[in-house]
């Protein structure tokens, strides 16, 4: 029995030290990797689901990495929350989004917006960039600007938060509410803080053609927000029929892979071409 538990702890060890081992090679990676600015971003239409309209887009970071090609964020965000790293990749997608925002508002539609995502960490810590004097010297309205942060940090219904939220709002930025529904029975909270839109989450719109309700759900969240004076998106919309759908219930504005994956810059502003002659 002895030599079993040693057995089984030397494995749980060795599998340990390969993660560790694992993490820190992709932290250094990963610290090089803002050195060099190794990141892009993509960009993922919003329209409005009753003139089809594309009035809004996500930000949505990607690693390029020299051996495996882009890496998806949910993989590095999280690496970069912990090790700080965070701030210094937001601040550069901040800047790339702003000065797309202010190319598109010139070229495409004078009130285009872009929405870039905030992680709990970098809403909370101070990065290097003033994204406000930012705006400002790039003569960009921050109405141009939607910061979307998660329903987890309203959660601890702080003093701090809500400051950090009325200081974004302030500069005319404005508040999204993503991935609402998923973590925490957030109701009470939303009557606290200043928000303008509130995202539904792709967990709720997967089987809203199947489920009454999941229909039955986003029906509720739509009114409840609209009655609060929020916009609604729904997040991860993969058929004609779920859009339909959405747009009988009432929703404003929605994203997914039906109406576009998101694009490198280049891709996008060709799709945003073709969606305009078609
Ligand atoms: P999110 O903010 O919830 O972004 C939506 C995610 O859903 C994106 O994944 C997008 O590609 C994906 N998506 C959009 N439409 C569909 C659809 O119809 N079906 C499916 N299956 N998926 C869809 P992505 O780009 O991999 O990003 C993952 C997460 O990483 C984001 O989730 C966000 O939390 C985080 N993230 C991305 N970029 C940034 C960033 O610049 N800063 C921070 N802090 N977080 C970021
Ligand atoms: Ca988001
Ligand atoms: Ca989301
Ligand atoms: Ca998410």
């Amino acid at each position: 029995a002895k030599s079993t538990a040693r057995g089984q702890y030397a494995f749980y060890s060795h599998e340990l030290e390969e993660e560790a081992l694992k993490r820190s090679k992709l932290t250094t990676e990963l610290r090089f990797a803002v050195e060099e600015q190794a990141f892009e971003v993509f960009y993922q239409p919003i329209f409005r689901l009753d003139t089809r309209e594309t009035v809004k887009a996500e930000a949505l970071v990607r690693w390029k990495h020299p051996e495996r090609g882009y890496v998806s964020p949910a993989e590095f965000i999280p690496l970069a929350e912990s090790t700080g790293l965070i701030n210094a990749i937001g601040d550069w997608v901040f800047k790339e989004a702003a000065m797309f925002a202010k190319a598109l508002r010139g070229s495409y539609a004078p009130d285009f917006q872009i929405s870039v995502n905030k992680s709990p960490m970098q809403f909370l810590t101070v990065g290097k960039l003033d994204w406000a004097a930012f705006l400002t010297n790039l003569d960009l309205p921050g109405k141009a600007i939607s910061v979307e942060i998660t329903e987890g940090l309203l959660l601890q219904q702080s003093q701090e938060v809500n400051a950090r939220i009325k200081k974004i709002r302030d500069t005319g930025m404005s508040i999204s509410l993503d991935d609402f529904g998923t973590g925490y029975s957030s109701l009470s909270y939303l009557s606290s803080y200043e928000i303008d839109y509130l995202k539904i989450d792709r967990s709720f719109i997967i089987n809203l053609t199947t489920s009454s309700k999941n229909q039955a759900l986003c029906k509720a969240i739509i009114t409840m927000a609209h009655e609060l004076g929020y916009q609604v998106i729904a997040e991860g919309i993969e058929t004609e029929q779920q859009l339909q759908l959405l747009s009988a219930l009432g929703c404003d504005l929605g994203q997914g892979y039906f109406i576009s994956r998101p694009l490198p810059q280049q891709d996008f502003v060709a799709w945003l071409a073709s969606s305009l002659s078609t």
